[in-house]
Protein backbone atom coordinates (compact mmCIF):
# COMPACT_ATOMS: atom_id res chain seq x y z
CA UNK A 1 0.00 0.00 0.00
CA UNK A 2 2.88 2.74 1.17
CA UNK A 3 4.62 1.31 -2.14
CA UNK A 4 1.41 2.12 -4.48
CA UNK A 5 1.42 5.43 -2.77
CA UNK A 6 4.55 6.57 -3.56
CA UNK A 7 4.16 5.68 -6.94
CA UNK A 8 0.58 7.88 -7.10
CA UNK A 9 2.72 11.19 -5.86
CA UNK A 10 5.10 10.46 -8.14
CA UNK A 11 3.14 10.07 -10.98
CA UNK A 12 0.59 13.54 -10.06
CA UNK A 13 4.12 15.03 -9.97
CA UNK A 14 4.95 14.23 -13.31
CA UNK A 15 2.03 15.38 -14.28
CA UNK A 16 2.26 18.88 -12.78
CA UNK A 17 5.61 18.71 -14.42
CA UNK A 18 4.35 17.68 -17.72
CA UNK A 19 1.51 20.81 -17.77
CA UNK A 20 4.07 23.14 -16.73
CA UNK A 21 6.06 22.29 -19.67
CA UNK A 22 3.17 22.63 -21.94
CA UNK A 23 2.66 25.82 -20.64
CA UNK A 24 6.21 26.58 -22.34
CA UNK A 25 6.35 24.38 -25.12
CA UNK A 26 2.53 23.87 -26.38
CA UNK A 27 1.32 25.85 -29.46
CA UNK A 28 -1.49 27.31 -27.85
CA UNK A 29 1.49 28.36 -24.96
CA UNK A 30 1.61 32.40 -26.06
CA UNK A 31 -2.52 32.77 -25.74
CA UNK A 32 -2.07 31.06 -22.53
CA UNK A 33 0.52 33.12 -20.81
CA UNK A 34 -1.12 36.16 -22.36
CA UNK A 35 -4.40 35.07 -20.24
CA UNK A 36 -2.05 34.64 -17.13
CA UNK A 37 -0.72 38.58 -17.84
CA UNK A 38 -4.22 39.62 -18.17
CA UNK A 39 -5.19 37.82 -14.93
CA UNK A 40 -2.07 40.38 -13.18
CA UNK A 41 0.45 36.76 -12.72
CA UNK A 42 3.95 37.19 -12.81
CA UNK A 43 6.11 34.85 -14.32
CA UNK A 44 7.68 34.48 -10.72
CA UNK A 45 4.08 33.80 -9.02
CA UNK A 46 3.74 31.19 -12.07
CA UNK A 47 6.12 29.01 -10.68
CA UNK A 48 6.10 29.31 -7.37
CA UNK A 49 2.60 27.60 -7.60
CA UNK A 50 3.42 25.56 -9.97
CA UNK A 51 0.85 26.79 -12.40
CA UNK A 52 0.83 25.09 -16.07
CA UNK A 53 -1.07 24.37 -19.22
CA UNK A 54 -2.90 20.86 -19.85
CA UNK A 55 -2.87 20.75 -23.71
CA UNK A 56 -6.06 21.16 -25.25
CA UNK A 57 -5.82 17.54 -26.99
CA UNK A 58 -7.52 14.23 -25.91
CA UNK A 59 -4.50 12.60 -25.00
CA UNK A 60 -1.78 14.49 -24.56
CA UNK A 61 -1.38 13.72 -20.64
CA UNK A 62 -2.25 10.10 -21.59
CA UNK A 63 0.52 10.06 -24.36
CA UNK A 64 3.33 11.38 -22.28
CA UNK A 65 2.75 9.11 -18.66
CA UNK A 66 0.13 6.80 -19.80
CA UNK A 67 1.75 4.30 -22.20
CA UNK A 68 2.11 1.27 -20.51
CA UNK A 69 -1.83 -0.07 -19.41
CA UNK A 70 -0.45 -0.35 -16.03
CA UNK A 71 0.50 3.27 -16.08
CA UNK A 72 -2.56 4.34 -18.03
CA UNK A 73 -5.10 2.74 -15.32
CA UNK A 74 -3.31 4.46 -12.48
CA UNK A 75 -3.81 7.64 -14.35
CA UNK A 76 -7.45 6.76 -14.36
CA UNK A 77 -7.65 5.67 -10.73
CA UNK A 78 -6.05 8.99 -9.74
CA UNK A 79 -8.79 11.07 -11.60
CA UNK A 80 -6.42 12.14 -14.49
CA UNK A 81 -7.76 10.71 -17.52
CA UNK A 82 -11.46 9.30 -17.43
CA UNK A 83 -12.31 5.54 -19.43
CA UNK A 84 -14.82 6.27 -21.48
CA UNK A 85 -17.80 3.72 -20.70
CA UNK A 86 -18.54 2.15 -24.50
CA UNK A 87 -15.01 1.46 -25.50
CA UNK A 88 -12.80 1.74 -22.30
CA UNK A 89 -10.64 4.33 -24.16
CA UNK A 90 -8.76 6.42 -21.88
CA UNK A 91 -8.92 10.64 -22.32
CA UNK A 92 -7.46 13.16 -21.08
CA UNK A 93 -9.80 14.92 -17.83
CA UNK A 94 -8.24 18.27 -18.01
CA UNK A 95 -7.84 19.59 -21.72
CA UNK A 96 -7.08 22.88 -22.79
CA UNK A 97 -6.67 24.74 -19.42
CA UNK A 98 -4.71 26.28 -16.51
CA UNK A 99 -3.60 23.76 -14.35
CA UNK A 100 -3.43 24.60 -10.63
CA UNK A 101 -1.98 21.72 -8.95
CA UNK A 102 -3.45 21.11 -5.42
CA UNK A 103 -0.64 20.01 -2.52
CA UNK A 104 -0.46 18.87 0.79
CA UNK A 105 1.03 19.38 3.45
CA UNK A 106 4.34 18.22 2.90
CA UNK A 107 3.93 19.65 -0.88
CA UNK A 108 3.51 17.01 -2.69
CA UNK A 109 0.83 17.58 -5.87
CA UNK A 110 -2.66 15.41 -4.85
CA UNK A 111 -4.88 17.27 -7.47
CA UNK A 112 -5.33 19.61 -9.67
CA UNK A 113 -7.95 22.93 -10.72
CA UNK A 114 -8.68 23.13 -13.84
CA UNK A 115 -9.65 26.66 -14.96
CA UNK A 116 -11.46 27.47 -18.57
CA UNK A 117 -8.98 29.76 -20.47
CA UNK A 118 -11.43 32.99 -20.66
CA UNK A 119 -15.61 32.37 -20.54
CA UNK A 120 -17.20 29.26 -20.51
CA UNK A 121 -18.34 26.75 -18.58
CA UNK A 122 -17.68 24.70 -16.20
CA UNK A 123 -15.00 27.56 -15.17
CA UNK A 124 -12.89 24.99 -12.88
CA UNK A 125 -12.78 21.87 -13.31
CA UNK A 126 -11.46 20.01 -10.25
CA UNK A 127 -10.43 16.56 -9.33
CA UNK A 128 -12.68 14.09 -7.85
CA UNK A 129 -11.58 12.42 -4.55
CA UNK A 130 -9.28 9.74 -4.86
CA UNK A 131 -7.41 7.68 -2.85
CA UNK A 132 -4.77 9.97 -2.73
CA UNK A 133 -7.06 13.14 -2.13
CA UNK A 134 -10.14 13.85 -0.11
CA UNK A 135 -11.50 17.33 -0.97
CA UNK A 136 -13.11 18.16 2.46
CA UNK A 137 -9.08 17.32 4.41
CA UNK A 138 -7.19 19.49 1.92
CA UNK A 139 -6.59 23.36 1.36
CA UNK A 140 -5.14 24.95 -1.20
CA UNK A 141 -2.27 27.42 -0.55
CA UNK A 142 -1.93 25.83 2.60
CA UNK A 143 1.64 24.67 1.83
CA UNK A 144 2.87 27.59 0.23
CA UNK A 145 1.53 29.83 3.18
CA UNK A 146 3.33 27.31 5.76
CA UNK A 147 6.55 27.65 3.51
CA UNK A 148 6.37 31.77 3.60
CA UNK A 149 5.86 32.40 6.65
CA UNK A 150 7.53 31.87 10.09
CA UNK A 151 4.59 31.23 12.64
CA UNK A 152 1.08 31.87 10.89
CA UNK A 153 -0.25 34.17 13.21
CA UNK A 154 -3.64 33.81 11.50
CA UNK A 155 -4.80 32.11 7.92
CA UNK A 156 -7.46 33.45 5.67
CA UNK A 157 -9.93 31.30 3.70
CA UNK A 158 -10.90 32.49 0.32
CA UNK A 159 -12.97 30.54 -2.36
CA UNK A 160 -10.86 30.23 -5.18
CA UNK A 161 -7.55 29.36 -6.31
CA UNK A 162 -7.13 32.50 -8.23
CA UNK A 163 -7.61 34.60 -4.94
CA UNK A 164 -4.96 32.73 -3.21
CA UNK A 165 -2.03 33.41 -5.55
CA UNK A 166 -3.22 37.20 -6.44
CA UNK A 167 -3.14 37.99 -3.02
CA UNK A 168 -0.11 35.90 -2.30
CA UNK A 169 1.36 37.87 -5.40
CA UNK A 170 0.50 41.10 -3.81
CA UNK A 171 2.41 40.09 -0.35
CA UNK A 172 -0.68 38.37 1.67
CA UNK A 173 0.62 35.34 2.16
CA UNK A 174 -1.56 33.15 4.33
CA UNK A 175 -4.49 32.96 2.17
CA UNK A 176 -5.98 29.19 1.67
CA UNK A 177 -8.93 28.19 -0.05
CA UNK A 178 -11.90 25.39 0.21
CA UNK A 179 -12.07 23.54 -2.55
CA UNK A 180 -15.68 23.57 -1.96
CA UNK A 181 -18.39 25.84 -1.13
CA UNK A 182 -18.05 25.79 2.54
CA UNK A 183 -15.13 24.53 4.80
CA UNK A 184 -15.50 21.67 6.27
CA UNK A 185 -14.78 20.99 10.06
CA UNK A 186 -11.50 18.78 9.10
CA UNK A 187 -10.26 21.96 7.32
CA UNK A 188 -11.15 23.76 10.46
CA UNK A 189 -8.82 21.65 12.96
CA UNK A 190 -5.93 21.46 9.85
CA UNK A 191 -5.95 25.40 10.22
CA UNK A 192 -5.71 25.10 13.71
CA UNK A 193 -2.66 22.84 13.68
CA UNK A 194 -0.71 25.83 11.89
CA UNK A 195 -2.69 29.17 13.28
CA UNK A 196 -5.28 30.24 16.41
CA UNK A 197 -6.88 32.55 13.91
CA UNK A 198 -9.02 32.05 11.52
CA UNK A 199 -10.55 35.11 9.23
CA UNK A 200 -13.03 34.06 6.42
CA UNK A 201 -13.03 35.98 3.75
CA UNK A 202 -15.45 34.74 0.98
CA UNK A 203 -17.33 37.06 -1.76
CA UNK A 204 -19.40 39.72 -1.28
CA UNK A 205 -22.72 37.86 -2.71
CA UNK A 206 -25.30 35.91 -1.29
CA UNK A 207 -23.72 32.34 -1.58
CA UNK A 208 -20.56 33.94 0.09
CA UNK A 209 -22.53 35.09 2.88
CA UNK A 210 -23.93 31.16 3.18
CA UNK A 211 -20.72 29.62 2.85
CA UNK A 212 -19.48 32.22 5.48
CA UNK A 213 -22.52 31.16 7.99
CA UNK A 214 -21.78 27.01 7.18
CA UNK A 215 -18.06 27.53 7.80
CA UNK A 216 -18.40 29.27 11.07
CA UNK A 217 -21.44 26.38 12.14
CA UNK A 218 -18.76 24.05 11.48
CA UNK A 219 -16.00 25.26 13.36
CA UNK A 220 -18.46 26.08 16.48
CA UNK A 221 -16.92 22.66 18.04
CA UNK A 222 -13.34 23.98 17.80
CA UNK A 223 -13.81 27.36 19.28
CA UNK A 224 -11.98 27.01 22.59
CA UNK A 225 -10.00 29.85 24.66
CA UNK A 226 -7.51 30.78 22.38
CA UNK A 227 -9.10 30.67 19.19
CA UNK A 228 -10.41 33.18 17.23
CA UNK A 229 -12.58 33.06 14.10
CA UNK A 230 -13.87 36.54 12.44
CA UNK A 231 -15.36 36.71 8.98
CA UNK A 232 -15.22 39.78 6.17
CA UNK A 233 -17.37 40.51 3.63
CA UNK A 234 -15.77 42.30 0.65
CA UNK A 235 -18.58 44.35 -1.21
CA UNK A 236 -20.89 42.70 -3.68
CA UNK A 237 -19.48 41.75 -6.74
CA UNK A 238 -15.58 41.90 -5.21
CA UNK A 239 -13.46 38.51 -4.32
CA UNK A 240 -9.75 38.59 -3.05
CA UNK A 241 -8.18 38.87 -6.15
CA UNK A 242 -10.24 41.64 -7.73
CA UNK A 243 -10.33 43.61 -4.70
CA UNK A 244 -5.96 43.47 -4.30
CA UNK A 245 -5.69 44.29 -7.49
CA UNK A 246 -7.92 47.15 -7.67
CA UNK A 247 -7.35 48.71 -3.91
CA UNK A 248 -3.63 47.01 -2.82
CA UNK A 249 -2.23 44.80 0.20
CA UNK A 250 -3.00 47.58 2.44
CA UNK A 251 -6.67 48.10 1.76
CA UNK A 252 -7.18 44.39 1.53
CA UNK A 253 -5.54 44.43 5.26
CA UNK A 254 -7.38 47.27 6.56
CA UNK A 255 -10.71 45.05 5.72
CA UNK A 256 -9.23 42.25 7.43
CA UNK A 257 -8.45 44.07 10.31
CA UNK A 258 -11.75 45.59 10.53
CA UNK A 259 -13.45 41.65 10.13
CA UNK A 260 -16.44 41.21 11.96
CA UNK A 261 -16.44 39.20 15.18
CA UNK A 262 -17.92 35.53 15.43
CA UNK A 263 -20.91 37.11 18.07
CA UNK A 264 -21.58 39.91 15.99
CA UNK A 265 -21.94 37.98 13.47
CA UNK A 266 -23.87 35.05 14.68
CA UNK A 267 -26.43 37.12 15.46
CA UNK A 268 -26.38 39.03 12.71
CA UNK A 269 -27.18 36.13 10.71
CA UNK A 270 -29.66 34.74 12.81
CA UNK A 271 -31.65 37.70 13.27
CA UNK A 272 -31.89 37.67 8.97
CA UNK A 273 -32.88 34.28 9.32
CA UNK A 274 -35.86 35.56 11.65
CA UNK A 275 -36.30 38.82 9.60
CA UNK A 276 -37.20 40.47 12.66
CA UNK A 277 -35.76 41.86 15.78
CA UNK A 278 -38.55 42.87 18.58
CA UNK A 279 -41.18 41.10 19.81
CA UNK A 280 -42.13 37.41 21.52
CA UNK A 281 -42.00 35.32 17.88
CA UNK A 282 -38.31 37.00 17.06
CA UNK A 283 -37.36 36.46 20.94
CA UNK A 284 -39.04 32.48 20.24
CA UNK A 285 -37.74 31.85 17.49
CA UNK A 286 -34.31 33.40 18.33
CA UNK A 287 -33.71 30.78 21.19
CA UNK A 288 -34.73 28.24 18.60
CA UNK A 289 -31.77 28.56 16.67
CA UNK A 290 -29.06 29.90 19.17
CA UNK A 291 -29.77 26.90 21.47
CA UNK A 292 -28.84 23.84 19.20
CA UNK A 293 -25.88 25.73 17.89
CA UNK A 294 -24.61 26.70 22.28
CA UNK A 295 -24.72 23.43 22.76
CA UNK A 296 -22.51 22.43 20.38
CA UNK A 297 -19.74 24.92 22.07
CA UNK A 298 -17.16 23.95 23.94
CA UNK A 299 -17.03 26.19 27.31
CA UNK A 300 -15.17 29.37 25.78
CA UNK A 301 -15.21 32.83 26.21
CA UNK A 302 -17.41 32.43 22.69
CA UNK A 303 -19.51 30.46 24.59
CA UNK A 304 -20.11 32.95 27.59
CA UNK A 305 -20.34 35.93 25.23
CA UNK A 306 -22.84 34.28 22.87
CA UNK A 307 -25.11 33.18 26.17
CA UNK A 308 -24.80 36.69 27.55
CA UNK A 309 -25.77 38.26 24.81
CA UNK A 310 -28.81 35.92 24.63
CA UNK A 311 -29.87 36.27 27.90
CA UNK A 312 -29.89 40.12 27.29
CA UNK A 313 -31.98 39.36 24.00
CA UNK A 314 -34.31 36.93 25.77
CA UNK A 315 -34.54 38.84 28.94
CA UNK A 316 -33.85 35.72 31.10
CA UNK A 317 -30.81 34.32 32.34
CA UNK A 318 -29.23 31.28 30.17
CA UNK A 319 -26.86 29.15 31.99
CA UNK A 320 -24.84 28.38 29.54
CA UNK A 321 -23.50 24.37 31.57
CA UNK A 322 -27.46 23.08 31.62
CA UNK A 323 -28.18 24.69 27.66
CA UNK A 324 -30.40 21.44 27.58
CA UNK A 325 -32.42 22.22 30.89
CA UNK A 326 -32.88 25.48 29.75
CA UNK A 327 -34.27 24.45 26.35
CA UNK A 328 -36.67 22.09 27.98
CA UNK A 329 -38.16 24.29 30.62
CA UNK A 330 -39.03 26.99 27.70
CA UNK A 331 -40.95 24.46 25.33
P1 LIG B 1 -11.87 33.46 -11.45
O1 LIG B 1 -11.34 34.62 -10.69
O2 LIG B 1 -10.80 32.68 -12.13
O3 LIG B 1 -12.98 33.81 -12.37
P2 LIG B 1 -13.09 32.59 -9.02
O4 LIG B 1 -12.25 31.79 -8.05
O5 LIG B 1 -13.33 34.01 -8.68
O6 LIG B 1 -12.43 32.40 -10.45
P3 LIG B 1 -15.78 31.84 -8.41
O7 LIG B 1 -16.87 31.74 -9.39
O8 LIG B 1 -15.80 32.92 -7.41
O9 LIG B 1 -14.45 31.84 -9.27
O10 LIG B 1 -15.67 30.44 -7.67
C1 LIG B 1 -14.89 30.27 -6.52
C2 LIG B 1 -14.28 28.89 -6.47
O11 LIG B 1 -15.29 27.90 -6.55
C3 LIG B 1 -13.35 28.55 -7.64
O12 LIG B 1 -12.04 28.99 -7.44
C4 LIG B 1 -13.43 27.06 -7.71
O13 LIG B 1 -12.61 26.46 -6.73
C5 LIG B 1 -14.86 26.81 -7.36
N1 LIG B 1 -15.68 26.72 -8.57
C6 LIG B 1 -16.20 27.73 -9.30
N2 LIG B 1 -16.90 27.29 -10.35
C7 LIG B 1 -16.82 25.95 -10.31
C8 LIG B 1 -17.34 24.89 -11.11
N3 LIG B 1 -18.08 25.13 -12.19
N4 LIG B 1 -17.07 23.62 -10.73
C9 LIG B 1 -16.34 23.36 -9.64
N5 LIG B 1 -15.83 24.30 -8.84
C10 LIG B 1 -16.04 25.57 -9.15
MN1 LIG C 1 -18.97 34.10 -5.96
MN1 LIG D 1 -14.64 34.63 -6.98
MN1 LIG E 1 -12.17 35.69 -9.10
Amino acid sequence: KQVQAKQDYDVMAQAAVFYQQQLKQHANSEQVIDYLKSRGLTGETVKQFQIGYAPSEWDGLMKSLGQSKQSAHQLRDLGMVIEKETTKSLYDRFRDRVMFPILDRRGKCIAFGGRIIGDGTPKYLNSPETRIYSKGRELYGLYQARQANRGLERLLVVEGYMDVVALFQAGVTYAVASLGTSTTTEQIKLMLRSTSEIVCCYDGDKAGRKAAWRTLENALPSLVDGIQIRFVFLPDGEDPDTYVKQYGKEAFEAQIAQAKDMVSFFYEHLYDEIGQTEGEFARSKLSQLAQPLLEQMPDSEYKNAIADTLSVKLKRKIDVKSVDRVTQAKN
